[in-house]
Order: structure tokens, then sequence, then C-alpha cells
């Protein structure tokens, strides 16, 4: 296991594993009344977005070409999970967006995440940010989900509103 965090903030001694609080954890190796590492999934709020009555995905600049997903972001401090969204898609797209729905809560222990995924219904002129590469609308009778993270509440929206064509059908998108 390789660790972000080397040494203690309050006295610079070595982290080191230990087990607190019924886990392995990173604590000062001095005194780990000083700091433990809890390293505890961070939350990321998502949005499945509906415009024009279609499905909107994004793909980040970094990604392959074919790999498209919902938009996504982190909490700035203070602000509630709906706040969150709704700026996140008006910076990423340039949309505005109205909170339909918490469409689920999902675990994402590959990247230590809590993905928190809404469905909104958003309106006005598409307008990518610099970390946007492009964004596709799909016909939500057409959209595949894909295997995991944010995939997972796409098949859950699309049970929800009863699309079922494409619900157990799963896309591979890095073919
Ligand atoms: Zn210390």
């Amino acid at each position: 296991m390789k660790y972000i965090f080397q040494y203690c903030p309050v006295c610079a001694a070595d982290l080191v594993p230990q087990v607190v609080h019924q886990a392995e954890r990173l604590a000062c190796q001095a005194d780990p009344a000083h700091y433990i590492h809890y390293d505890n999934p961070k939350p990321v709020v998502a949005a499945i977005v509906e415009y024009e009555g279609e499905v909107l995905l994004a793909r980040n600049a970094k990604w392959p070409p074919n790999w498209f997903a919902l938009i996504t972001g982190f909490l700035e401090k203070g602000e509630s999970p709906e706040e969150g969204i709704v700026r996140e898609v008006k910076e990423e797209i340039g949309l505005e967006a109205e909170v339909k729905n918490l469409v689920g809560v999902y675990p994402f222990p590959m990247r230590n995440e809590l993905i928190i995924a809404y469905h909104v219904e958003a309106r006005g002129q598409v307008r990518l940010e610099d970390e946007i590469a492009e964004v596709k609308k799909i016909p939500k009778n057409e959209v595949i989900p894909w295997p995991y993270a944010t995939g997972d509440a796409l098949r859950d929206w699309l049970r929800q509103i009863g699309v079922l064509d494409n619900v157990d059908k799963t896309l591979n998108f890095r073919a």
C-alpha cells in the first residue's frame, strides 16, 4: 500500500501504520494522539443531466475519445450537495440546473469516494470549461450505463423513470 502522507503535521515524526479504532491507519510514530490519517471516503456529487429531453454526458479532456460520463465534482466547504451539483453543472458545461431528485448514493472504493447522484434538468446554452473536452446528448432509451460508480447511478435512474431498454446492458466504454 502506498501512502500520500509521510510525516506528522504536529511534530514531523514519521507516520506509520498502527491499529487505531479497529483498523490499520497511518498515525504519528512519536504520539498517535498528534495525528491519525483516517482516510475516510470523500463525498462527490454527480448529475444525470437531462437537457432538451435527452441525457447529456461529458468527456473529460484527459479521458479517451469514447469515454463519456456524468458531471461530477467535490463540494466546497459549507455547501449542500444540491448547491454543489448545481454549481458544478454551471461551471463545467454552462447550464442552469434544477435538482429534480436524489437518485442514490454509491461507494467508489477505487478512488475512496462516495458518490451522491442527482437527476437534474438543465437549461441554457452549453459552454464548456477547459476540463471538459466535449458533451453529447443521447436519447434516454439509447443511453447505456457503464459498469461502475456513476454508471450505477445512471442505471438506477433509468429504472426509476421506467426506461428499461438498456438497464441490463453494460457499455464497454474503454474498448
Ligand atoms: Zn507527531
